[in-house]
This record gives structure tokens, sequence and C-alpha cells, in this order.
């Protein structure tokens, strides 16, 4: 690949690859063998997955996207991995075998000239104190450590029980509730002193301008990838965030 051509940086999230749906892992299998392998990088702002019980599953569609994203990483085109809500055990065997680079939620990196913060999104619903009580736990490194250690099959019952609960409370809370809260968007924007900010979660795919401190900011919410492919392509001109069709 003639790295002159190498022009822009690619941003996903929210794919929520499953067994169940082939659909989105042909369309994201197709992607990292094509338009990525033009890109200056690639981010996966988390969710890639829609369960990850750890690096040792050796569930044959995950294994199929391991190898594909090893294949991306192997062609020169480096490829950052942010931790969502569904797949946080993804790890340090995770990045071995793809070649990926695990960024921490909330990291600022330099998009051509910018500095932009990326984020998965969820800490940012704060009206939703159920779900952040429970992220406080899964996330807890002691809690997070001893997840890691348990048997498959353990990790297996519980990731089942946790997605039935998912399922249960947001079919009952208030779609507001589930969105970014302003103020949070704000606070995080100007600690990290961005006037940038990526994320996906929310499957809310928009570009929301608005004033940070007299100035102008925006948010880029990625979109996800149940119907359509959604990607954030960054140039030194500019950025655009496109529908991918699925074919
Ligand atoms: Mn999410």
């Amino acid at each position: 690949m003639n790295a002159a051509r190498r022009d822009k940086t690619l941003l996903i999230s929210d794919l929520h690859l499953d067994p169940t749906a082939p659909a989105i892992a042909r369309q994201f299998l197709a992607f990292l063998d094509g338009a990525a392998r033009d890109a200056r990088a690639l981010y996966i702002l988390g969710d890639l997955f829609e369960a990850w019980l750890g690096d040792d599953d050796p569930e044959p569609a995950a294994r199929e996207v391991v190898t594909a994203l090893r294949r991306l990483t192997t062609a020169g085109v480096p490829c950052y991995f942010m931790h969502g809500n569904r797949d946080f055990l993804v790890g340090r065997r995770f990045a071995a075998d793809t070649g990926c680079t695990l960024l921490a939620d909330g990291t600022v990196v330099d998009l051509h000239g910018e500095r932009v913060l990326l984020m998965h999104g969820d800490v940012l619903c704060t009206a939703d104190t159920h779900y952040q009580r429970l992220r406080r736990i899964l996330r807890n490194p002691a809690v997070n450590f001893a997840l890691r250690h348990l048997p498959l099959g353990a990790r297996r019952g519980l990731g089942r029980k946790l997605r039935a609960g998912s399922r249960m409370h947001v079919g009952s809370t208030a779609a507001d509730i589930m969105d970014v809260t302003p103020a949070a968007v704000i606070d995080t924007m100007r600690r990290a002193r961005v006037r940038t900010l990526v994320h996906g979660h929310t499957h809310r795919p928009a570009i929301h301008r608005f004033e940070l401190n007299g100035e102008p900011a925006r948010r880029i919410v990625l979109g996800d990838w149940y119907t359509q492919g959604s990607v954030l392509e960054w140039r030194d001109d500019g950025f655009e965030l496109r529908a991918l069709a699925r074919n």
C-alpha cells in the first residue's frame, strides 16, 4: 500500500458483533480487508462485540474477527481498541493476538492536528444511576480481576444474566436517561481541555455543535452497525460521519 494514500483516520464503535447476526460480521470483515487498509489508523471505541467473555474464549466467529484485525495491523494500519460496556473483558492477549493497542476510556489523541477526546460514552450517561452503579462494580479492578479468572463456563452464565438484566433495564428506562447528560459532557471536555469529543454507546449518530468557554465545540456520536455501518472519517481538511450501506 502506498503510504501517501493513507490520508484518513477511521473511527467506529458499537458493532455488537454476535454469532447470531452474521451480516454485521461480514460487513465488518469486508471493511477491515477493504476501506480500512487505506487508513492511517483505525480506532474502535467500544462494543465491537455484543459480549466478550475473555480472551481465551474459542468461539469461532470471534476468532475470525481477531484474525482479520491481525491482517489489518500486519498490513501496516495501526489499530486502537477502547473497551465498551459489552466487551470490557478484552485484555492483553486480545491485544497481542490482533496487534491492536488498548486505549483507556477517555484518551486524548491528535487527529490530523486536532486534540480529540475519545470515549466509549457510557460514563457520560450519568442520569442512569442504576447502570452507573453496576458499571462501578464490574469495572472495579478487584472484581475485574476475579471475573477474568473465573472458569469460562461460569463467565458464560454470568454474561447471559448480565445481558438479560440489561435488556430489562433498557426496556424500562426512559430514552433521555440513557443518553449522555449535557453537564457531564461539558465537565469532561473542560477537564480534558478539548473542543472535540468523539464517542459511541448511545446509538444516536450525530454531530452536536455548541459553545464551550465561549469557543465553538462539538460532540460527534458514532452510530451502531445493526442495520448499516457507521464510520467517522477524519482527514487533514475535516471530517465526515458516514453510513455504510449493507450489501
Ligand atoms: Mn455501549
